[in-house]
């Protein structure tokens, strides 16, 4: 390879982070994400963000949703230079339309954020999101927001996260009072407070007071500092200390406290991701492991978007870049299909408002118009044979049975479904019988499907209620056990689309009961596409 090239390889792929942000709805996601934009100067996109979440709010009508879609595209991946440093932030859906599209988005980036309401603590969906995290040991960085609130002890929200996430806190800043006493933080490695200052507008840099002693506190804080250095000595002596590589190993999780509407924090968050997370990293892609820095291009998609324009059944895969040099018009190798595809116009997601970028490098985001031949979990190479792994299904949460209305259209349904399946929108399972059975992880994931079905193939399905607990993709010892299992739990099994056996469990007890009667089969809660 040649010199200049692997230098510049190497230069672009150390500056960059990759990362999304998990919370609970309402935790502030949304108002961090336009924080943290406004500190990476890209103010016009910062509005967007806002735009797209009250045009969210105003309606859950999909139609409505959908009409956001060219915003939600360009606000899909927020790209945008901090310090020397190119930030790829990576749009987790978390309200209506929270879905599988989650998770899989959670594949695509190196480091993510996990945003706590500091009234609330630990939410539910903060729990799901950090177990997806959990499967491939991303690293997270904790902001506990809101502290311009009456909020819950410190302490406290420490212990629930060690307890209930399974992660060890290294508080990195400390809070001085809350709510209406709301006085800044104590940053525990720099030794020094910074001073809240309510206030939405634009990034002002925080007073500094140096030093845990310094009288200066006592004069300004009289009634908080007593207690914030008692908290701080303590925290010093129960928990852990930052160690970068129990970070990066998934295992430590650095604190924030602040909030993120004051805009106070966010800078804090934003410089541990430069320091602290890790630049885009090896990825596994099944043969042997791909390394950012190799000068061929490589990566896979992990979402895909209809576009506007049913007619033209016109979509955007999201195409994560895992080694190599993006270039417009450059001709890539799609491994499943076995043939070539030009890559022109992909869509890359600058913030700033600065030229077209016309080339991307590991840990970037490309969103590739197509017109279905790209699938999700799909890799594209410049010749080689690799295939990406570790792009989830999740076993379904919710089921309907799929019917006609007009019993004619059964083809049109199943060539829907099919394609609405491999595009990933919805989990698809064919019983016995031949009927098919959907499985979503969103309730939205419905409505979409049956506004699809409609609009681009002509079809009118009904989706009515399964009695189905979950779903278990099966993996069997031998060819004695899968007969015998086949043989004897008939009525419980089904397809995946991909052909996969799957189990229907009727509920708990009867899973539990299943897998006592057959330990040496596997019962898998998560399977990877191909
Ligand atoms: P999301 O649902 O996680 O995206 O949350 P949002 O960013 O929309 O925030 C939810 C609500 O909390 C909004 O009304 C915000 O204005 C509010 N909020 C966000 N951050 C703060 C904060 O630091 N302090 C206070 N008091 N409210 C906040």
């Amino acid at each position: 390879m040649g010199d200049a090239l692997a230098e510049r390889l190497a230069q672009e792929v150390a500056r960059r982070r990759t990362f999304g942000i998990i919370a609970h709805p309402d935790a502030g996601k949304t108002t961090l994400t336009e924080k943290l934009l406004l500190f990476g100067g890209a103010i016009q996109l910062a509005g967007t963000v806002k735009a797209r979440k009250s045009a969210r709010h105003a309606t859950s009508d999909w139609m409505e949703v959908e009409k956001q879609r060219g915003i939600s595209v360009t606000s899909s991946v927020m790209q945008f230079e901090y310090e020397g440093h190119v930030i790829n932030l990576l749009d987790t859906p978390g309200h209506q339309d929270f879905s599988e599209d989650t998770y899989r988005v959670l594949t695509a980036v190196d480091c993510a954020v996990m945003v706590i309401d500091a009234a609330k603590g630990v939410e539910a969906q903060t729990i799901k999101l950090l177990e997806v995290c959990r499967l491939r040991d991303t690293p997270i960085i904790t902001f506990i927001n809101k502290m311009d609130r009456e909020v819950r002890e410190p302490f406290e929200l420490l212990d629930e996260i060690e307890s209930v996430l399974k992660i060890d806190c290294a508080p990195i800043t400390w809070p001085i009072g809350s709510g209406k006493a709301f006085r800044g933080v104590y940053h525990l490695l720099h030794d020094r407070t910074l001073v809240f200052r309510p206030g939405e507008e634009k990034r002002v840099e925080a007073e500094v007071i140096a030093g845990l002693a310094n009288p200066e506190l006592d004069a300004r804080f009289p009634t908080e500092v007593g207690a914030m250095r008692e908290a701080v000595a303590l925290a010093r002596e129960a928990l852990s200390p930052f160690a970068l590589g129990e970070f990066l190993a998934g295992r430590q999780t650095p604190v924030f406290f602040g909030s993120a509407i004051n805009n106070f924090g966010v800078q804090e968050v934003l410089q541990a991701l430069i320091d602290w997370a890790p630049p885009p990293q090896p990825r596994d892609a099944g043969v042997r492991l791909v390394l950012p820095t190799e000068e061929k291009f490589s990566g896979f998609v992990f979402k895909i978007q209809a576009n506007m324009d049913p007619k033209h059944r016109d979509r955007i895969a999201f195409f994560r870049v895992c080694s190599g040099r993006y270039s417009n018009g450059m001709k890539a190798w799609h491994v499943r299909a076995g043939r070539e595809m030009r890559l022109a116009n992909a869509i890359t997601f600058m913030a700033n408002e600065r030229a077209i970028q016309e080339e991307a490098f590991a840990g970037d985001i490309i969103g590739i118009h197509n017109h279905g031949q790209l699938q999700i979990g799909d890799t594209l190479t410049e010749g080689e044979k690799l295939g990406f792994t570790g792009i989830p299904y999740f076993a379904p949460e919710l089921f309907r049975m799929a019917r006609l209305r007009d019993p004619l259209k059964a083809k049109q349904l199943h060539k829907g479904l099919k394609e609405l399946g491999e595009e990933g929108a919805i989990q698809v399972f064919e019983l016995e019988g031949g009927q098919l059975l959907l499985g979503a992880i969103g309730v939205l994931q419905f409505e979409i499907v049956a506004e699809r079905l409609r609009s681009e193939y002509g079809v009118e399905a009904l989706f009515e209620p399964a009695e189905i607990y979950t779903a278990r993709w099966l993996v069997y010892p031998d060819e004695a056990t899968r007969a015998r299992f086949e043989r004897e739990q008939a009525m419980r099994l089904a397809r995946d689309i991909d052909g996969n056996p799957v189990y229907l469990a009727s509920s708990r007890y009867n899973l539990e009961v299943t897998m006592e009667k057959y330990p040496t089969v596997q019962f898998r809660a998560t399977r990877e596409h191909r």
